[in-house]
C-alpha cells in the first residue's frame, strides 16, 4: 500500500508517513475545520482536561497521541521479529517430535516477556502451545484483541523455492519465506503495536490483548482452546491479523465438511442382479447435491464480499476402501462434501436438505442406504459496518493513508470464525501480503506494506479504544 504525502491546506487531515518517520498534517474537514489547530496563543494543549474539553481540542489531543504511538514503531525491529519468527519452521507434522509450533511461541513469549507483558504459555496438546500476553491501559476501558496464528503450512518442495523457505531473506523491500505472509509478518506487526503505545506512555483506556494461537492452518484446536479456556471473555471486538492487502475485510465465509457413506452389497459385476451397487446410488446422490447447490445459489443471490455459496463434492470413492477390482460391485461407496457458506444461510437447514436428498433417493428405490456425518462446521461470520471496532479501523485507516478503505471478505474460514462464533466478538480480518500468495512457493511480504499494517493495528487500538467520556 501506498502512503501518499499530502501537501497542507487540503480541506483534508491526513497524517504523512512517506518513508517510516510519521508527521501529522492538520488541514481541517476529516476532523472538522477548527479541530486540528493548535490555540492561538501557541501554548501546549491542556492534556489535563482531555475527555471533558470540548470535542475540536480532544481531537488534536488524540492525534499528538496518535502520533507518538507511531513514532514509537521500530521499522527495522519489525523487520528483524518478522525475519526470526520465519525463520522458526512451524509446519505442524504429527511424525516429527520437532514439528510444530513450541519454536516459534517460545520465541514469541520471551520476546514478550522482555519487554515488560504479562504472559502466558498454554499447551493445546503436546509440543502445541498457544502465547498470550495482557497489556492494561492506564486505566479501565474496552478490549480490544490482536490474533496471529504461529503456525505455517508446510514449504512443499524446498527446490522449487527462489529462496529458502525458512532463510527470511530481505530482497528489495520484499522478506520472502514461509509464513512471511501468512501470518508471521502480520504477528509481528501486531506485537510492535501493542508494543508501541504500551512504551509510548500515552493515557490509554482499556486493554490490549495479544493471542497467538497454534493449528490454525489445521483444525483451529488453538483458538478453540482460548476460548474454551474462557479468555475471550470480555473481548470487545479482535482484529484478525491475515494477510488481505491491508483491506478491511468484514464478512468470512462458512464452511461445512460433510461426509456420506453410501451402503451396497458386494457382488460379480457379471452378476450385479445378485448385489446393490453403491457407485450408482452415490452418483445419484452427487447429481441431487449439484441441483442442491443450484438453489442454494438462486436463494441467496451473490454476497458483496463474498460471491456465491457452493456445495463441492471433493471426494468420491468406490469402494470406501479396500482395493478396488474392476469385476467387483464393492460393498459400500463414500462421498466428501466441501461445503462454503454465506451470512444467512443455515447450516442446519443445508444438513436437514441433505438428508431430504437421501430420503428422497430411498423412496425411489429400497435399496439406497447411506449415512451421513458433519465432521466439521465453521459458521459464516458478518460484522455490521457500524460496529465501533469497523468505525475505528475505518477512521485509522483514513487517518493513516487519506483515504477510504476497501472493504471485503474472506472466502475462507480463519481463528476469527470462531472468535465470532463462539464467543460472540465481532471481528475484523485485514494484515498486509498479497491475498492470493499464502501457501505458494515462494511466499514473501513487503515491509512497507506491513509497516503500514503495524501503523493501522496500532490506530485502530487508539480509536476502538479512545475514551470519550
Ligand atoms: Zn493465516
Amino acid at each position: 500500500m501506498d502512503v501518499r504525502p499530502v501537501s497542507e491546506g487540503r480541506s483534508k487531515a491526513v497524517l504523512c508517513l512517506p518513508s517510516g518517520k510519521g508527521s501529522v498534517v492538520r488541514g481541517g474537514n476529516a476532523l472538522s475545520e477548527q479541530d486540528a489547530k493548535p490555540p492561538e496563543d501557541g501554548s501546549p494543549v491542556n492534556r489535563q482536561s482531555f475527555g471533558s474539553m470540548d470535542s475540536a481540542a480532544g481531537d488534536s489531543e488524540f492525534l499528538e497521541r496518535l502520533e507518538a504511538v507511531w513514532e514509537r514503531i521500530d521499522r527495522d525491529e519489525l523487520i528483524r521479529f518478522t525475519r526470526d519468527l520465519v525463520c522458526i519452521p512451524s509446519v505442524f507434522c504429527p511424525t516429527n517430535p520437532e514439528g510444530n509450533e513450541a519454536r516459534t511461541a517460545r520465541y514469541v513469549a520471551d520476546y514478550l516477556k522482555e519487554k515488560g507483558f504479562e504472559v502466558r504459555v498454554e499447551e493445546v496438546s503436546p509440543g502445541r502451545p498457544n502465547v498470550w500476553a495482557l497489556w492494561r491501559g492506564d486505566h479501565p476501558g474496552k478490549t480490544l484483541l490482536f490474533e496471529g496464528h504461529t503456525d505455517v503450512v508446510t514449504e512443499g518442495r524446498a527446490g522449487e523455492w527462489s529462496y529458502p523457505p525458512f532463510g527470511a531473506e530481505l530482497v528489495g523491500s520484499r522478506i520472502y519465506g514461509r509464513g512471511s505472509c501468512d501470518t508471521k509478518g502480520n504477528l509481528a506487526a501486531a506485537v510492535m503495536a501493542v508494543r508501541a503505545i504500551k512504551d509510548s506512555g500515552v493515557p490509554f483506556a482499556g486493554r490490549l490483548l495479544l493471542c497467538h494461537p497454534v493449528d490454525e492452518e489445521g483444525m483451529m484446536s488453538g483458538i478453540k482452546h482460548f476460548i474454551r479456556q474462557g479468555h475471550a471473555e470480555g473481548v470487545d471486538g479482535a482484529v484478525i491479523c491475515e494477510p488481505e492487502e491491508n483491506q478491511l475485510c468484514v464478512a468470512q465465509k462458512g464452511a461445512m465438511r460433510v461426509e456420506v457413506t453410501v451402503l451396497g452389497k458386494m457382488a460379480h459385476g457379471a452378476m450385479p442382479g445378485s448385489g446393490v451397487n453403491p457407485v450408482t446410488r452415490a452418483a445419484r446422490f452427487v447429481v441431487a447435491v449439484e441441483a442442491l447447490e443450484r438453489e442454494e445459489i438462486s436463494r441467496h443471490g451473490e454476497d458483496p464480499f463474498l460471491g456465491y455459496p457452493s456445495i463441492t463434492p471433493t471426494i468420491m470413492l468406490g469402494p470406501e476402501s479396500g482395493e478396488p477390482q474392476i469385476n467387483v460391485i464393492p460393498a459400500s461407496a463414500y462421498v466428501a462434501l466441501d461445503i462454503r457458506t454465506v451470512p444467512n444461510q443455515s447450516h442446519e437447514e443445508i444438513v436437514a436438505r441433505l438428508e431430504e436428498c437421501l430420503a428422497d433417493l430411498g423412496a425411489e428405490d429400497p435399496d439406497f442406504e447411506a449415512d451421513l456425518e458433519v465432521i466439521e462446521e465453521r459458521p459464516p461470520t458478518e460484522t455490521d459496518m457500524n460496529d465501533p471496532l469497523v468505525q475505528a479501523m475505518t477512521a485509522a485507516y483514513t487517518h493513516l493513508t487519506g483515504e477510504s478503505p476497501r472493504y471485503n471478505g474472506v472466502p475462507g474460514a480463519t481463528d476469527g470464525t470462531f472468535l465470532h462464533a463462539w464467543a460472540s466478538i465481532p471481528i475484523v480480518t485485514t494484515g498486509a501480503g498479497d491475498r492470493t500468495i499464502p501457501h505458494h512457493e515462494d511466499e514473501w511480504v513487503d515491509v512497507d506494506e506491513l509497516l503500514t499494517t503495524c501503523r493501522l493495528y496500532a490506530a485502530t487500538a487508539m480509536h476502538f479504544c479512545r475514551d470519550e467520556s
